[in-house]
Protein backbone atom coordinates (compact mmCIF):
# COMPACT_ATOMS: atom_id res chain seq x y z
CA UNK A 1 0.00 0.00 0.00
CA UNK A 2 1.24 3.36 -1.07
CA UNK A 3 1.76 6.37 1.68
CA UNK A 4 -0.99 8.02 0.08
CA UNK A 5 -3.21 5.21 -0.10
CA UNK A 6 -2.35 4.85 4.14
CA UNK A 7 -3.54 8.47 4.50
CA UNK A 8 -6.76 8.19 2.43
CA UNK A 9 -7.61 5.40 4.56
CA UNK A 10 -7.10 7.40 7.83
CA UNK A 11 -8.39 10.32 6.18
CA UNK A 12 -11.64 7.90 5.27
CA UNK A 13 -11.75 6.52 9.33
CA UNK A 14 -11.74 9.98 10.94
CA UNK A 15 -14.35 11.72 8.42
CA UNK A 16 -16.68 8.81 9.21
CA UNK A 17 -16.24 9.50 12.92
CA UNK A 18 -17.10 12.86 12.18
CA UNK A 19 -20.25 11.81 9.82
CA UNK A 20 -21.81 9.54 12.73
CA UNK A 21 -21.48 12.26 15.11
CA UNK A 22 -22.99 14.43 12.84
CA UNK A 23 -25.69 12.08 12.48
CA UNK A 24 -26.26 11.41 15.79
CA UNK A 25 -26.90 15.20 15.79
CA UNK A 26 -29.54 15.60 13.55
CA UNK A 27 -31.33 11.96 13.10
CA UNK A 28 -33.82 13.19 11.05
CA UNK A 29 -32.90 15.62 8.19
CA UNK A 30 -35.67 17.85 7.82
CA UNK A 31 -37.32 17.34 3.95
CA UNK A 32 -36.73 20.50 3.01
CA UNK A 33 -32.78 20.71 3.96
CA UNK A 34 -32.75 17.17 1.75
CA UNK A 35 -34.53 18.68 -1.20
CA UNK A 36 -31.28 21.24 -0.96
CA UNK A 37 -29.16 18.56 -0.93
CA UNK A 38 -30.56 17.07 -4.01
CA UNK A 39 -31.00 21.05 -5.86
CA UNK A 40 -27.11 21.09 -4.94
CA UNK A 41 -26.16 18.05 -6.83
CA UNK A 42 -28.13 19.06 -9.88
CA UNK A 43 -26.67 22.40 -10.20
CA UNK A 44 -23.26 21.04 -9.70
CA UNK A 45 -23.80 18.81 -12.46
CA UNK A 46 -24.91 21.88 -14.83
CA UNK A 47 -22.60 24.22 -13.59
CA UNK A 48 -19.55 21.90 -13.95
CA UNK A 49 -20.72 19.74 -17.28
CA UNK A 50 -17.82 20.66 -19.57
CA UNK A 51 -15.14 20.01 -16.58
CA UNK A 52 -16.83 16.65 -15.76
CA UNK A 53 -17.06 15.39 -19.78
CA UNK A 54 -13.68 16.74 -19.99
CA UNK A 55 -12.56 14.91 -16.85
CA UNK A 56 -14.18 11.48 -17.80
CA UNK A 57 -13.13 11.86 -21.39
CA UNK A 58 -9.04 12.31 -20.23
CA UNK A 59 -9.47 9.11 -18.35
CA UNK A 60 -11.18 6.59 -21.03
CA UNK A 61 -8.91 8.64 -23.33
CA UNK A 62 -11.86 9.66 -25.03
CA UNK A 63 -15.37 9.28 -24.01
CA UNK A 64 -18.09 10.14 -26.35
CA UNK A 65 -19.39 13.68 -25.32
CA UNK A 66 -22.83 12.73 -26.08
CA UNK A 67 -22.45 9.53 -23.85
CA UNK A 68 -21.46 11.67 -20.88
CA UNK A 69 -24.00 14.15 -21.27
CA UNK A 70 -26.74 11.34 -21.54
CA UNK A 71 -25.60 8.69 -18.96
CA UNK A 72 -24.21 11.01 -16.51
CA UNK A 73 -24.62 14.03 -16.52
CA UNK A 74 -28.76 14.28 -17.62
CA UNK A 75 -29.16 10.85 -15.32
CA UNK A 76 -27.80 12.51 -12.13
CA UNK A 77 -29.81 15.52 -12.54
CA UNK A 78 -33.14 13.80 -13.56
CA UNK A 79 -32.50 11.47 -10.92
CA UNK A 80 -32.05 14.03 -8.00
CA UNK A 81 -35.02 16.14 -9.86
CA UNK A 82 -37.50 12.65 -9.44
CA UNK A 83 -36.59 12.30 -5.39
CA UNK A 84 -36.86 15.83 -5.22
CA UNK A 85 -40.46 15.55 -6.35
CA UNK A 86 -41.47 12.44 -4.73
CA UNK A 87 -39.91 13.38 -1.66
CA UNK A 88 -42.49 14.20 0.68
CA UNK A 89 -44.77 10.90 -0.32
CA UNK A 90 -41.99 8.43 0.12
CA UNK A 91 -40.78 9.64 3.34
CA UNK A 92 -44.22 10.27 4.74
CA UNK A 93 -44.96 7.69 7.61
CA UNK A 94 -47.48 5.01 6.45
CA UNK A 95 -50.42 3.51 8.64
CA UNK A 96 -50.88 0.02 8.83
CA UNK A 97 -53.88 -1.70 10.23
CA UNK A 98 -53.72 -3.56 13.13
CA UNK A 99 -55.68 -6.72 14.96
CA UNK A 100 -58.73 -6.64 17.04
CA UNK A 101 -56.69 -7.35 20.32
CA UNK A 102 -55.38 -4.52 19.57
CA UNK A 103 -57.67 -2.06 19.31
CA UNK A 104 -57.44 1.11 19.25
CA UNK A 105 -53.91 1.03 18.62
CA UNK A 106 -51.99 2.36 15.63
CA UNK A 107 -49.35 0.79 13.76
CA UNK A 108 -47.02 2.71 11.37
CA UNK A 109 -43.90 2.30 9.47
CA UNK A 110 -41.41 5.42 10.02
CA UNK A 111 -39.13 5.43 7.02
CA UNK A 112 -36.14 6.75 9.02
CA UNK A 113 -32.41 7.13 7.35
CA UNK A 114 -30.15 4.31 8.07
CA UNK A 115 -27.26 6.86 9.13
CA UNK A 116 -23.99 6.93 7.34
CA UNK A 117 -23.34 5.03 4.04
CA UNK A 118 -20.51 4.13 2.52
CA UNK A 119 -20.28 4.38 -1.92
CA UNK A 120 -17.85 2.38 -3.40
CA UNK A 121 -18.28 2.82 -7.96
CA UNK A 122 -16.26 1.24 -10.69
CA UNK A 123 -14.92 3.37 -13.76
CA UNK A 124 -17.02 2.47 -16.32
CA UNK A 125 -19.61 5.43 -15.45
CA UNK A 126 -17.37 6.60 -13.34
CA UNK A 127 -19.44 10.13 -11.75
CA UNK A 128 -23.12 8.40 -12.29
CA UNK A 129 -22.46 5.36 -10.54
CA UNK A 130 -21.19 7.14 -7.56
CA UNK A 131 -23.42 10.09 -8.05
CA UNK A 132 -26.81 8.55 -8.75
CA UNK A 133 -26.50 6.34 -5.33
CA UNK A 134 -25.84 9.40 -3.45
CA UNK A 135 -28.77 11.57 -4.83
CA UNK A 136 -31.06 8.44 -3.22
CA UNK A 137 -28.68 8.62 -0.11
CA UNK A 138 -29.32 12.36 0.46
CA UNK A 139 -32.93 11.92 -0.69
CA UNK A 140 -33.30 9.37 2.31
CA UNK A 141 -31.87 11.52 4.72
CA UNK A 142 -28.31 9.96 5.12
CA UNK A 143 -24.85 11.31 5.29
CA UNK A 144 -22.24 9.19 2.75
CA UNK A 145 -18.42 8.56 1.77
CA UNK A 146 -17.81 7.77 -1.97
CA UNK A 147 -15.13 5.72 -2.89
CA UNK A 148 -14.30 5.98 -6.72
CA UNK A 149 -12.33 3.99 -8.95
CA UNK A 150 -8.85 4.31 -9.35
CA UNK A 151 -9.34 3.47 -13.12
CA UNK A 152 -10.79 6.95 -13.64
CA UNK A 153 -8.58 9.45 -11.40
CA UNK A 154 -9.51 12.36 -13.39
CA UNK A 155 -13.39 11.59 -12.57
CA UNK A 156 -12.13 10.88 -9.04
CA UNK A 157 -10.59 14.14 -8.48
CA UNK A 158 -13.58 16.69 -9.64
CA UNK A 159 -16.15 14.92 -7.83
CA UNK A 160 -13.58 14.97 -4.36
CA UNK A 161 -13.44 18.80 -5.37
CA UNK A 162 -17.10 19.57 -6.20
CA UNK A 163 -17.99 17.54 -3.35
CA UNK A 164 -16.15 19.61 -0.76
CA UNK A 165 -16.95 23.09 -2.17
CA UNK A 166 -20.90 22.04 -1.77
CA UNK A 167 -21.00 19.95 1.19
CA UNK A 168 -19.70 19.93 4.67
CA UNK A 169 -17.27 16.85 5.02
CA UNK A 170 -19.31 15.35 7.57
CA UNK A 171 -21.89 15.39 5.21
CA UNK A 172 -20.79 14.41 2.21
CA UNK A 173 -16.79 13.27 1.63
CA UNK A 174 -14.97 11.42 -1.09
CA UNK A 175 -12.04 9.37 -0.46
CA UNK A 176 -9.63 8.06 -3.62
CA UNK A 177 -7.07 5.14 -3.92
CA UNK A 178 -7.75 1.45 -5.17
CA UNK A 179 -8.44 -2.19 -3.97
CA UNK A 180 -6.30 -1.24 -0.68
CA UNK A 181 -8.38 1.56 0.11
CA UNK A 182 -11.28 0.19 -1.28
CA UNK A 183 -10.91 -3.12 0.86
CA UNK A 184 -9.89 -1.01 4.28
CA UNK A 185 -13.32 1.13 3.26
CA UNK A 186 -15.50 -2.55 3.83
CA UNK A 187 -14.30 -3.26 7.35
CA UNK A 188 -15.51 -0.23 8.39
CA UNK A 189 -18.75 0.11 10.49
CA UNK A 190 -21.55 1.32 7.87
CA UNK A 191 -24.72 1.37 8.47
CA UNK A 192 -24.90 0.36 5.30
CA UNK A 193 -22.74 -0.24 2.14
CA UNK A 194 -23.27 0.45 -1.45
CA UNK A 195 -21.24 -1.43 -3.87
CA UNK A 196 -20.91 -1.11 -7.59
CA UNK A 197 -18.72 -3.37 -9.52
CA UNK A 198 -17.51 -7.01 -10.53
CA UNK A 199 -19.31 -10.02 -9.27
CA UNK A 200 -15.72 -11.06 -8.26
CA UNK A 201 -14.74 -7.85 -5.39
CA UNK A 202 -18.79 -7.90 -4.52
CA UNK A 203 -17.85 -11.23 -3.45
CA UNK A 204 -15.29 -9.92 -0.63
CA UNK A 205 -17.36 -6.94 -0.19
CA UNK A 206 -20.29 -9.02 1.43
CA UNK A 207 -17.61 -11.37 2.99
CA UNK A 208 -16.13 -8.10 4.77
CA UNK A 209 -19.16 -6.31 5.74
CA UNK A 210 -20.68 -9.52 7.11
CA UNK A 211 -17.90 -9.38 9.82
CA UNK A 212 -19.89 -6.32 11.07
CA UNK A 213 -23.25 -7.11 10.01
CA UNK A 214 -23.24 -4.21 7.47
CA UNK A 215 -26.44 -4.39 5.06
CA UNK A 216 -25.12 -4.43 1.77
CA UNK A 217 -26.60 -3.28 -1.61
CA UNK A 218 -24.36 -5.10 -4.16
CA UNK A 219 -24.92 -3.86 -7.96
CA UNK A 220 -22.72 -6.37 -9.67
CA UNK A 221 -22.17 -7.32 -13.20
CA UNK A 222 -22.64 -10.81 -15.46
CA UNK A 223 -23.42 -11.84 -18.89
CA UNK A 224 -26.67 -10.12 -19.81
CA UNK A 225 -28.22 -12.55 -23.47
CA UNK A 226 -29.87 -11.06 -25.99
CA UNK A 227 -32.48 -13.93 -27.33
CA UNK A 228 -33.79 -13.45 -30.97
CA UNK A 229 -37.24 -14.68 -31.36
CA UNK A 230 -37.51 -16.50 -35.15
CA UNK A 231 -40.31 -14.14 -35.48
CA UNK A 232 -38.53 -11.06 -35.30
CA UNK A 233 -36.59 -9.19 -38.14
CA UNK A 234 -32.72 -9.08 -38.49
CA UNK A 235 -32.64 -5.39 -39.35
CA UNK A 236 -34.50 -4.01 -36.48
CA UNK A 237 -32.64 -6.67 -33.95
CA UNK A 238 -29.32 -5.61 -35.49
CA UNK A 239 -30.20 -2.07 -34.79
CA UNK A 240 -31.12 -2.18 -31.38
CA UNK A 241 -28.60 -4.66 -30.02
CA UNK A 242 -25.77 -2.81 -32.11
CA UNK A 243 -26.91 0.37 -30.45
CA UNK A 244 -26.94 -1.00 -26.91
CA UNK A 245 -23.31 -2.85 -27.10
CA UNK A 246 -21.61 -0.16 -28.69
CA UNK A 247 -22.70 2.51 -26.35
CA UNK A 248 -20.02 3.56 -24.36
CA UNK A 249 -17.90 0.28 -26.47
CA UNK A 250 -19.65 -2.28 -24.44
CA UNK A 251 -18.49 -1.45 -21.10
CA UNK A 252 -22.32 -1.38 -19.63
CA UNK A 253 -23.23 -3.48 -16.67
CA UNK A 254 -26.58 -4.06 -18.66
CA UNK A 255 -24.68 -4.15 -22.40
CA UNK A 256 -26.32 -7.70 -24.47
CA UNK A 257 -23.02 -9.75 -23.78
CA UNK A 258 -23.99 -12.16 -26.05
CA UNK A 259 -26.78 -12.85 -28.63
CA UNK A 260 -28.91 -16.20 -28.88
CA UNK A 261 -30.33 -16.50 -32.73
CA UNK A 262 -31.99 -18.77 -34.41
CA UNK A 263 -29.96 -21.88 -36.06
CA UNK A 264 -28.89 -20.82 -39.58
CA UNK A 265 -29.32 -16.66 -39.08
CA UNK A 266 -26.17 -16.22 -36.93
CA UNK A 267 -23.93 -14.66 -39.87
CA UNK A 268 -27.15 -13.02 -40.76
CA UNK A 269 -27.94 -10.99 -37.34
CA UNK A 270 -24.08 -10.86 -37.27
CA UNK A 271 -23.29 -9.12 -40.54
CA UNK A 272 -26.28 -6.67 -40.17
CA UNK A 273 -24.59 -5.62 -36.98
CA UNK A 274 -21.66 -5.02 -38.32
CA UNK A 275 -23.28 -2.76 -40.96
CA UNK A 276 -25.20 -0.77 -38.26
CA UNK A 277 -21.82 -0.23 -36.76
CA UNK A 278 -19.97 1.13 -40.05
CA UNK A 279 -23.22 3.25 -40.71
CA UNK A 280 -22.68 4.78 -37.20
CA UNK A 281 -19.14 4.85 -36.44
CA UNK A 282 -17.99 4.49 -40.68
CA UNK A 283 -14.21 5.72 -39.09
CA UNK A 284 -14.75 4.38 -35.19
CA UNK A 285 -10.94 4.63 -34.93
CA UNK A 286 -10.76 8.44 -35.34
CA UNK A 287 -14.58 9.14 -34.60
CA UNK A 288 -14.50 10.65 -31.00
CA UNK A 289 -18.23 9.35 -31.16
CA UNK A 290 -16.67 5.79 -30.36
CA UNK A 291 -15.41 5.82 -26.63
CA UNK A 292 -12.31 4.10 -26.24
CA UNK A 293 -11.37 1.30 -23.37
CA UNK A 294 -10.94 2.47 -20.19
CA UNK A 295 -7.24 1.09 -19.86
CA UNK A 296 -3.86 -0.81 -21.33
CA UNK A 297 -4.83 -3.60 -18.93
CA UNK A 298 -8.57 -3.91 -20.53
CA UNK A 299 -7.84 -3.45 -23.74
CA UNK A 300 -5.37 -6.13 -24.48
CA UNK A 301 -8.15 -8.48 -22.05
CA UNK A 302 -10.64 -7.51 -25.12
CA UNK A 303 -7.42 -8.57 -27.92
CA UNK A 304 -6.73 -11.83 -25.98
CA UNK A 305 -10.40 -12.88 -26.45
CA UNK A 306 -10.28 -11.79 -30.37
CA UNK A 307 -7.05 -13.22 -30.83
CA UNK A 308 -8.40 -16.76 -29.21
CA UNK A 309 -11.16 -16.90 -31.23
CA UNK A 310 -9.16 -16.14 -34.61
CA UNK A 311 -6.71 -18.91 -33.25
CA UNK A 312 -9.45 -21.16 -32.69
CA UNK A 313 -10.06 -20.59 -36.56
CA UNK A 314 -13.89 -19.08 -35.36
CA UNK A 315 -14.72 -16.26 -37.90
CA UNK A 316 -14.58 -12.49 -36.76
CA UNK A 317 -16.17 -10.21 -38.24
CA UNK A 318 -15.30 -6.19 -38.06
CA UNK A 319 -16.15 -3.12 -40.15
CA UNK A 320 -12.69 -2.08 -42.34
CA UNK A 321 -11.30 -0.30 -40.36
CA UNK A 322 -7.41 1.35 -39.89
CA UNK A 323 -5.91 -1.13 -37.17
CA UNK A 324 -2.91 1.02 -35.96
CA UNK A 325 -4.96 4.01 -35.58
CA UNK A 326 -7.52 1.88 -33.15
CA UNK A 327 -4.62 0.56 -31.26
CA UNK A 328 -3.31 4.55 -30.68
CA UNK A 329 -6.32 5.63 -29.52
CA UNK A 330 -6.86 2.21 -27.60
CA UNK A 331 -10.08 1.48 -29.63
CA UNK A 332 -11.59 -2.08 -30.19
CA UNK A 333 -13.32 -2.31 -33.71
CA UNK A 334 -17.19 -3.34 -33.41
CA UNK A 335 -16.68 -7.29 -33.18
CA UNK A 336 -18.67 -10.15 -34.27
CA UNK A 337 -18.18 -13.55 -33.18
CA UNK A 338 -20.02 -16.49 -34.77
CA UNK A 339 -20.27 -19.26 -32.74
CA UNK A 340 -17.60 -19.13 -30.36
CA UNK A 341 -17.10 -22.35 -28.25
CA UNK A 342 -19.11 -22.47 -24.68
CA UNK A 343 -15.35 -22.55 -23.13
CA UNK A 344 -13.63 -19.80 -24.61
CA UNK A 345 -13.13 -16.46 -22.46
CA UNK A 346 -15.92 -14.64 -24.16
CA UNK A 347 -18.18 -17.22 -23.73
CA UNK A 348 -17.62 -17.46 -19.35
CA UNK A 349 -16.47 -13.73 -18.69
CA UNK A 350 -18.72 -10.54 -18.51
CA UNK A 351 -16.86 -9.31 -22.01
CA UNK A 352 -17.58 -5.55 -20.68
CA UNK A 353 -16.41 -4.14 -24.07
CA UNK A 354 -17.82 -3.84 -28.07
CA UNK A 355 -17.27 -8.09 -28.87
CA UNK A 356 -20.45 -9.54 -29.46
CA UNK A 357 -20.61 -13.66 -29.61
CA UNK A 358 -23.83 -15.04 -31.09
CA UNK A 359 -24.54 -18.39 -30.50
CA UNK A 360 -27.16 -20.53 -32.51
CA UNK A 361 -30.68 -22.66 -30.69
CA UNK A 362 -32.60 -24.90 -32.88
CA UNK A 363 -35.69 -24.63 -30.57
CA UNK A 364 -36.43 -21.43 -28.07
CA UNK A 365 -36.61 -23.82 -24.99
CA UNK A 366 -32.48 -24.92 -26.13
CA UNK A 367 -31.93 -20.87 -25.79
CA UNK A 368 -33.80 -20.65 -22.49
CA UNK A 369 -31.97 -23.75 -21.07
CA UNK A 370 -28.86 -22.29 -22.59
CA UNK A 371 -29.34 -19.12 -20.10
CA UNK A 372 -30.67 -21.25 -16.93
CA UNK A 373 -27.66 -23.29 -16.81
CA UNK A 374 -25.91 -20.08 -15.90
CA UNK A 375 -25.46 -17.80 -13.72
CA UNK A 376 -28.56 -15.40 -13.10
CA UNK A 377 -27.63 -12.31 -15.27
CA UNK A 378 -28.42 -8.73 -14.74
CA UNK A 379 -30.12 -8.34 -17.48
CA UNK A 380 -32.03 -10.51 -20.34
CA UNK A 381 -33.62 -9.42 -24.00
CA UNK A 382 -35.97 -10.86 -25.66
CA UNK A 383 -36.93 -9.71 -29.08
CA UNK A 384 -40.22 -11.27 -30.19
CA UNK A 385 -43.31 -9.47 -31.81
CA UNK A 386 -45.22 -12.18 -30.37
CA UNK A 387 -46.03 -11.14 -26.76
CA UNK A 388 -46.77 -15.09 -25.77
CA UNK A 389 -43.30 -15.80 -26.73
CA UNK A 390 -41.78 -12.68 -25.14
CA UNK A 391 -43.77 -13.18 -22.12
CA UNK A 392 -42.58 -17.39 -22.06
CA UNK A 393 -38.92 -16.15 -21.81
CA UNK A 394 -39.54 -13.93 -19.24
CA UNK A 395 -41.66 -16.82 -17.68
CA UNK A 396 -38.90 -19.23 -18.22
CA UNK A 397 -35.81 -17.21 -16.90
CA UNK A 398 -34.60 -15.10 -14.17
CA UNK A 399 -32.28 -11.81 -14.22
CA UNK A 400 -32.33 -8.48 -12.64
CA UNK A 401 -34.15 -6.57 -14.92
CA UNK A 402 -35.25 -7.29 -18.64
CA UNK A 403 -36.10 -5.38 -22.10
CA UNK A 404 -38.58 -6.70 -24.86
CA UNK A 405 -37.41 -5.47 -28.20
CA UNK A 406 -35.38 -3.20 -25.90
CA UNK A 407 -32.27 -2.76 -24.64
CA UNK A 408 -30.51 -0.70 -21.31
CA UNK A 409 -33.09 1.32 -21.24
CA UNK A 410 -35.38 0.03 -18.49
CA UNK A 411 -32.34 1.60 -16.15
CA UNK A 412 -33.95 5.17 -17.50
CA UNK A 413 -37.34 4.62 -16.19
CA UNK A 414 -36.75 6.19 -12.97
CA UNK A 415 -39.71 4.34 -11.09
CA UNK A 416 -37.86 0.72 -12.23
CA UNK A 417 -35.75 -0.70 -9.70
CA UNK A 418 -32.38 -1.51 -11.18
CA UNK A 419 -30.67 -4.52 -9.52
CA UNK A 420 -29.54 -7.60 -9.54
CA UNK A 421 -30.39 -10.95 -8.97
CA UNK A 422 -27.52 -14.22 -7.42
CA UNK A 423 -24.36 -13.81 -9.09
CA UNK A 424 -25.67 -10.03 -10.48
CA UNK A 425 -26.38 -8.65 -7.00
CA UNK A 426 -28.75 -8.32 -4.36
CA UNK A 427 -31.11 -5.03 -3.46
CA UNK A 428 -31.86 -2.69 -6.02
CA UNK A 429 -32.18 1.35 -6.62
CA UNK A 430 -33.19 4.25 -8.72
CA UNK A 431 -36.56 6.12 -7.73
CA UNK A 432 -38.34 5.27 -4.41
CA UNK A 433 -36.63 1.48 -4.01
CA UNK A 434 -33.00 3.58 -4.03
CA UNK A 435 -34.76 5.44 -1.14
CA UNK A 436 -35.82 2.63 0.43
CA UNK A 437 -32.31 1.05 -0.13
CA UNK A 438 -31.12 4.10 2.36
CA UNK A 439 -33.64 3.64 4.86
CA UNK A 440 -34.97 1.86 8.01
CA UNK A 441 -38.62 0.97 7.82
CA UNK A 442 -39.24 1.11 11.70
CA UNK A 443 -41.80 -0.64 12.42
CA UNK A 444 -43.84 1.43 15.74
CA UNK A 445 -46.96 0.27 17.55
CA UNK A 446 -48.34 2.55 19.97
CA UNK A 447 -51.73 2.09 22.49
CA UNK A 448 -53.70 4.26 24.96
CA UNK A 449 -53.37 3.00 28.53
CA UNK A 450 -55.88 0.38 27.66
CA UNK A 451 -56.46 -2.30 25.12
CA UNK A 452 -57.75 -6.03 24.77
CA UNK A 453 -54.60 -7.52 24.79
CA UNK A 454 -54.00 -6.64 27.97
CA UNK A 455 -56.45 -9.43 28.80
CA UNK A 456 -53.85 -12.11 27.48
CA UNK A 457 -51.78 -11.52 30.53
CA UNK A 458 -50.65 -14.40 32.81
CA UNK A 459 -52.92 -16.41 34.64
CA UNK A 460 -55.08 -16.78 31.88
CA UNK A 461 -58.23 -17.65 31.80
CA UNK A 462 -61.06 -17.86 29.04
CA UNK A 463 -60.67 -15.06 27.52
CA UNK A 464 -56.93 -15.41 26.29
CA UNK A 465 -58.60 -19.50 25.38
CA UNK A 466 -61.13 -18.17 23.15
CA UNK A 467 -58.36 -15.58 21.29
CA UNK A 468 -56.05 -18.19 20.68
CA UNK A 469 -58.98 -20.49 19.58
CA UNK A 470 -60.19 -18.03 17.13
CA UNK A 471 -57.03 -16.92 15.98
CA UNK A 472 -55.68 -20.73 14.64
CA UNK A 473 -59.43 -21.36 13.21
P1 LIG B 1 -14.24 -3.64 -9.68
O1 LIG B 1 -15.01 -4.61 -8.87
O2 LIG B 1 -12.89 -4.02 -10.14
O3 LIG B 1 -14.06 -2.26 -8.90
C1 LIG B 1 -15.16 -1.54 -8.39
C2 LIG B 1 -14.70 -0.75 -7.18
O4 LIG B 1 -14.29 -1.65 -6.15
C3 LIG B 1 -13.52 0.18 -7.43
O5 LIG B 1 -13.76 1.39 -6.74
C4 LIG B 1 -12.36 -0.57 -6.81
O6 LIG B 1 -11.31 0.25 -6.35
C5 LIG B 1 -13.02 -1.26 -5.65
N1 LIG B 1 -12.33 -2.45 -5.17
C6 LIG B 1 -11.45 -3.24 -5.83
N2 LIG B 1 -11.05 -4.25 -5.04
C7 LIG B 1 -11.70 -4.10 -3.87
C8 LIG B 1 -11.73 -4.86 -2.66
N3 LIG B 1 -11.01 -5.95 -2.48
N4 LIG B 1 -12.56 -4.43 -1.68
C9 LIG B 1 -13.32 -3.33 -1.84
N5 LIG B 1 -13.32 -2.58 -2.96
C10 LIG B 1 -12.52 -2.96 -3.95
O7 LIG B 1 -15.21 -3.29 -10.89
P2 LIG B 1 -14.91 -2.42 -12.15
O8 LIG B 1 -13.96 -3.15 -13.03
O9 LIG B 1 -14.60 -1.02 -11.75
O10 LIG B 1 -16.35 -2.39 -12.84
C11 LIG B 1 -16.77 -3.31 -13.77
C12 LIG B 1 -17.76 -4.28 -13.18
O11 LIG B 1 -18.78 -3.59 -12.53
C13 LIG B 1 -18.42 -5.12 -14.26
O12 LIG B 1 -18.55 -6.44 -13.80
C14 LIG B 1 -19.79 -4.48 -14.39
O13 LIG B 1 -20.79 -5.32 -14.87
C15 LIG B 1 -20.05 -4.07 -12.98
N6 LIG B 1 -21.01 -2.98 -12.96
C16 LIG B 1 -22.24 -3.19 -12.43
C17 LIG B 1 -23.17 -2.18 -12.44
C18 LIG B 1 -24.54 -2.36 -11.87
O14 LIG B 1 -25.21 -1.35 -11.70
N7 LIG B 1 -24.98 -3.56 -11.55
C19 LIG B 1 -22.85 -0.95 -13.00
C20 LIG B 1 -21.60 -0.77 -13.54
C21 LIG B 1 -20.67 -1.78 -13.50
Amino acid sequence: MSEAEAKQIERMKSILAAQKAAFRAERHRPLDKRKHDLDKIADLCRKNADAITDAISQDFGNRARIETAIAELAFVIQDAAHIKKHLNKWAKPKRVGVPLTLMPGKAVIRREPIGVAGIISPWNYPFQLAMAPLAAALGAGCRAIIKPSEYTPATAEIMKRLIAENFEEDHVSVVTGGPAVGQAFTTLKWDHLFYTGSTQVGRLVAMAAADNLVPVTLELGGKSPAIVAPDYPTEQAAKSIGWGKLFNAGQTCVAPDYVLAPNGREREIGQAIIDVAQHQFPEAASDDAYTSIVSDRHYERLNAMIEEARAAGIEVLQPEHDSQAAQAARKIPPTVVIDPPEDSAMMIEEIFGPILPIKGYAELEGALDFVNDRERPLALYVYSTDKTQAERVLDETISGGAGVNINLMHLSVPDLPFGGVGASGQGAYHGETGFRAFTHERSVLSTGKWHPSRLLAPPYGKFAERVAQRQMK
